[in-house]
């Protein structure tokens, strides 16, 4: 490969998405590769929120909410749509993904009755581990934690081993947090179906990053964040998507009354919309809906298969620049080197990734650590240029080749 930094400077001048760029703020000349945990901050959000707070809150008050509710419909509709690549009415925004994790986990297990147990990857999220023991737990069920190869991910004879018709319900994260494997979600949705168990996805490290063919592999349900690839900021709602035809044989397990059928009749009974918004519980976040919708239509901006070939071109490059520079140094790439295996990012593991990522923060590139020994690096296909790629691979180089990164604690931090 050409390691110049013109040749980075050559694929920016041919990047379609480099006018995206202006659509995120940049307040100092940090390189920013954490895209995946919290995305950069959109320029229309400060805006959209004064609009929220001085006008439609401080004027208007309680005569907005029609409006209000009318956008959670939309934005929802339009995350569906621009995201996700479904039709309307089967996303609905609302509190967090363990929150909605735990919803539809539990909608799920009781819609199968007689099946004694539940399926999740054992290198899933660990609030995806903790919420499926707990559901297993209080519904008597017993849990499968699918082994893998945590660098891989699962793969469908992965799944095939622990499938049978006692299970009620496969959790899958369809992009590893830690590895970046992108999982067959065609495929693997199909194994589970026939087993007669309903999937559910973790989207949280591919919406906005990558396609998820919920539609064509006719998954039945999925939750994800929307502050990761997304821009809707830090605790921003998480959304939920039930295939329209299970809607209405499956129940939350918190029936508040943003569900409930004709809710300003203010009736003693629970008995909730057929609709998506049974899945609602309580009054939605209006300012984290303002975020999200803000996040979202930097996303439908670009769309989804511009940002995909444009993630698959800066891991691309990522992998080829380490295997160049930093694997004579001790790193070794610990995400599927297939692109079309991968999501957008990249994880390296290193004997000393704990130094190395301080040192590469003091550096002024702001990477993340996971457990035991990787450097995660997520470049932000709607933001992140390959030149930016190429400065922070060299910084890395560099403080690794010095032996820079040894004066920096072996201890970690509280936030990794
Ligand atoms: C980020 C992430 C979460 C976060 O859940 P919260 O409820 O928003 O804290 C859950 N699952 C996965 C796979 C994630 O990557």
């Amino acid at each position: 490969m050409d390691d110049s930094r013109e040749a980075a400077l050559a694929l920016d001048a041919a990047d379609p998405l480099a006018g995206c760029r202006d659509l995120v703020t940049y307040a100092d000349d940090v390189i920013y590769l954490d895209g995946n945990s919290l995305g950069r901050r959109p320029v229309s959000t400060p805006g959209a929120l004064e609009d929220l707070v001085e006008r439609q809150w401080a004027r208007d008050l309680i005569r907005s909410w029609p409006a209000w509710l009318a956008d959670a419909t939309a934005t929802a509709d339009l995350l569906g749509e621009a995201v996700l690549g479904v039709a309307p009415g089967q996303v609905a925004i609302s509190d967090s993904t363990t929150v909605n994790l735990y919803k539809l986990a539990v909608a799920a297990v009781r819609a199968r009755p007689g099946r004694s147990r539940v399926v999740i990857e054992a290198d899933a999220f660990p609030t995806d581990l903790y919420v499926i023991d707990g559901v297993a737990r209080d519904h008597g069920l017993e849990v499968t934690r699918v082994e893998a190869d945590i660098d891989d991910g699962v793969r469908a004879t992965d799944l095939a081993a622990v499938l049978d018709d006692d299970v009620a319900l496969v959790c899958l994260s369809h992009v590893g947090y830690r590895s970046g494997a992108l999982l067959d979600m065609v495929e693997l949705t199909r194994l589970a179906h026939d087993a007669g168990a309903l999937v559910l996805w973790d989207l949280c490290h591919s919406a906005g990053s990558a396609p998820t063919p919920l539609a064509e592999s006719g998954a039945d349900l999925a939750v994800g964040c929307t502050y990761k690839y997304l821009n809707a900021g830090p605790g921003a709602p998480a959304f939920l998507y039930v295939r329209a035809d299970l809607q209405a044989e499956l129940r939350s397990p918190i029936q508040g009354w943003f569900g409930q059928r004709d809710q300003f009749e203010m009736a003693p009974e629970y008995d909730p919309v057929p609709g998506i918004e049974r899945f609602l519980a309580g009054t939605p976040n209006v300012p984290g809906i303002v975020a999200v919708r803000e996040g979202v239509r930097t996303i439908a901006a670009a769309g989804l298969p511009a940002l995909r070939d444009k993630g698959v071109a800066l891991t691309s490059y990522l992998v080829d620049l380490a295997d160049v520079w930093l694997q004579p140094l001790g790193f070794r790439l610990a995400s599927p080197r297939d692109p079309a295996r991968r999501g957008s990012h990249v994880t390296l593991e290193h004997p000393q990734a704990w130094q190395a990522c301080q040192a590469w923060i003091a550096a002024g590139v702001v990477p993340d650590f996971r457990t035991p020994d990787r450097l995660r690096i997520g470049p932000a296909p709607l933001t992140t240029s390959f030149e930016e790629v190429w400065i922070a691979l060299d910084r890395l180089r560099d403080i690794v080749a010095t032996g820079r990164h040894l004066e920096f604690p072996t201890e970690r931090a509280r936030v990794t």
